[in-house]
């Protein structure tokens, strides 16, 4: 009874009248005055601290590689929901052990989200990221400020000192004010290909005065559970000039991931490139299996669809996963919905199996709108699929610190292996790294050790090159 009056007490106290619009609207203004954001139109932040790598785990299910951030440099406008970061960072570990560009030094990434378009800059060039959509969204709305913006801007609403928002597809959340009206935390589920629905957190502390904009100066997120950004926060600009628009080439690729060229590699076996990520179609007596789908539903089914135009009438039985990063197993969850048996590493099985049977309820996707279940299977050291005329191998690539369940994929009597991210072809006529890639040294390692006979190499990002171009990467000398 006590605890009950203490509740009808304090739901008075927070909610002193009906939750109307006007009062939702109150309530906000109130939030928005504490963090001085009356008026703010864009922020630009900077600091430093650590990054951890989402989805290019080591292990699948355990924490990603960890990134030293010398800065960040965060711009957000929120008249135009854009925001650019710039982050310069290192690797905790040299030489890395999991995913993400292999890259020595310090080096730069830069993204940005603008509306309902995501794109990266590498050098002069963007490339439309719409993969990245979701992320960015919630980055830019789960900033303090954002968070009130977007409420303001219809996106949500208050009661007492939660605020509940949300950007339909990409996340929904809520975030918490303290007792002086700062936002203290956010909780939110979050759009993710892979894995569903996503929990993500972000909580603020230690908030200073930044000419009259209040802001933290202690930011942690996390996603999925493990630790994503850890930054302390030395100097808040507040409305700079945040001129972020689409560039053309963004504007103009309308659906990237959508683009598929086939490449006949050889009769019944297609290269299947267009962006980023590759796939590769093999041609069966009676089926078909895909190697690869990387990146998201869109890429998927564009691949389903290739798939089908080039091997109409027999289904596609097979869907081999080269490993569990994010990027390379985007449409894992496409092909289940088709019915496809997913071969993967035993080390990554159990991971898969949460995968397809993950809610998507943020984005309800093609797997959750099928309402179908799919198996999953593993690999050891090998697995020979055969029709009785064409062998296909899945093989482990042993030792790898890229990831522990790497597999590559062989066909003896074509002599081509399929292989992503051990071995990346460099521009033509580019230097090879010195000293080399180590993932591309164990990759050489494997064919010996395995005795493979290999002509040709088909990687999952680049393009088609003959195993001349693997060993000189290696550094090794025929
Ligand atoms: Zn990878």
């Amino acid at each position: 009874m006590r605890t009950l009056v203490l509740l009808v007490t304090s739901v008075l106290l927070f909610y002193p009248f009906t939750a109307g619009a006007q009062d939702n609207r109150a309530a906000l203004e109130a939030a928005e005055k504490a963090l001085g954001a009356t008026g703010l139109k864009s922020i630009e932040i900077q600091g430093g601290g650590t990054f951890v790598w989402f989805g290019q785990s080591y292990s699948a299910g355990t924490p990603g590689p960890q990134f030293n951030v010398r800065s960040l440099r965060r711009v957000v406008n929120y008249d135009t929901a854009s925001l650019m970061d710039e982050m310069v960072r290192t690797r905790a570990l040299e030489p890395p052990k999991g995913g993400g560009p292999y890259v020595r030094g310090e080096h730069k990434a830069v993204g940005f989200v603008s509306g309902d378009q995501a794109w990266n800059v590498v050098g002069e060039a963007a490339a439309p990221a719409p993969v990245a959509l979701a992320e960015r969204q919630f980055q830019l709305w789960s900033t303090p400020h954002g968070v009130i913006k977007a409420a303001m801007a219809g996106k949500g609403t208050i009661q007492g000192r939660t605020i509940t928002f949300a950007v339909p597809g990409s996340f929904k959340a809520t975030a918490t004010l303290d007792a002086a009206n700062l936002v203290e935390r956010v909780e939110g589920t979050m759009a993710n290909p892979v894995v569903g629905d996503v929990p993500v957190t972000v909580t603020y502390s230690d908030y200073r005065d930044f000419g009259g904009v209040k802001f933290p100066t202690k930011i942690r997120q996390t996603y999925g559970g493990f630790p994503a950004l850890e930054l302390a926060v030395t100097e808040v600009t507040a409305n700079v000039a945040a001129d972020i628009s689409v560039p053309d080439a963004v504007k103009q690729a309308s659906n990237p991931y959508a683009r598929v060229q086939s490449q006949k590699a050889t009769e019944g076996v297609w290269y299947l490139t267009g962006g980023t990520h590759h796939s590769v179609v093999i041609e069966m007596s009676d089926h078909v299996i895909v190697v690869e789908s990387p990146l998201n539903d869109d890429r998927a089914l564009a691949v389903i669809k290739e798939t089908r135009t080039l091997v109409p009438n027999k289904p596609i039985k097979y869907l081999v996963i080269s490993h569990q990063h994010f990027d390379h197993a985007g449409g894992v969850r496409a092909f289940a919905g088709e019915g496809a048996t997913l071969i993967t590493h035993d080390a990554s099985r159990k991971f898969f199996e949460q995968v397809v049977a993950a809610p998507a309820t943020v984005s309800p996707d093609h797997l959750a709108k099928s309402g179908r279940k799919a198996a999953v299977e593993g690999v050891r050291d090998r697995r020979v699929l055969t029709d009785g005329t064409r062998t296909v191998e899945i093989r482990q690539i042993a030792g790898i610190q890229h990831a522990d369940d790497m597999l590559m994929v062989y066909l003896p009597k074509e002599k081509f292996l399929i292989e992503a991210d051990a071995y990346t072809p460099p521009a033509p006529n580019a230097a090879p790294m010195s000293p080399p890639n180590p993932f591309t040294v164990t990759l050489a390692e494997n064919i010996t050790k395995q005795g493979l006979a290999v002509d040709q190499i088909l990687p999952l990002h680049g393009r088609m090159v003959p195993l001349t171009g693997l060993n000189k990467a290696a550094g090794v000398t025929p």
